[in-house]
């Protein structure tokens, strides 16, 4: 099976200890714990032609929001000329499941939304209608 490379920004300790607990079984995960460390892990794995496929985003972080990482992300793929198809897949992690926030991630490009705490059958059944795992 192929493996899933992920990168987890989480700012709350439990929900990052079994985020990174469930989605470890698919592949390597790395672990960020506010959003300017998310775009910069994120930039780096660019340059390093290693890019992730999927960002498991937290809305309220420090530093920076996951809306703000979200839009910085876009720019620095469309910056680098990435093609659609290879854009990094954006799952939202959230407490916030009222619908203007929904509504903004989307309009800001993430690929689905899961609320918190994280239901690990839904999530998983996400992750296959984006293509990630089989
Ligand atoms: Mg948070």
């Amino acid at each position: 099976m192929r493996r899933m490379k992920t990168l987890i920004a989480e700012d709350d300790f439990a929900s990052r200890k079994s985020m990174l607990r469930f989605l470890e079984q698919y592949g390597e995960c790395d672990v960020v714990v506010d959003g300017r460390e998310a775009v910069e892990a994120f930039e780096m794995a660019l340059e390093n032609g290693e890019g992730y496929e999927l960002l498991c985003l937290d809305i309220m972080m420090p530093v920076k929001d996951g809306y703000q990482v979200l839009s910085e992300i876009r720019e620095l793929e469309t910056k680098r000329g990435i093609p659609e198809e290879q854009k990094i897949k954006v799952i939202m992690t959230t407490a916030l499941t009222e619908g203007r926030n929904v509504t903004r991630a989307f309009e800001l490009g993430c690929a689905a939304y899961a609320g918190k705490p994280i239901d690990q059958e839904k999530f998983e059944n996400m992750l296959r209608k984006l293509e990630l795992i089989p």
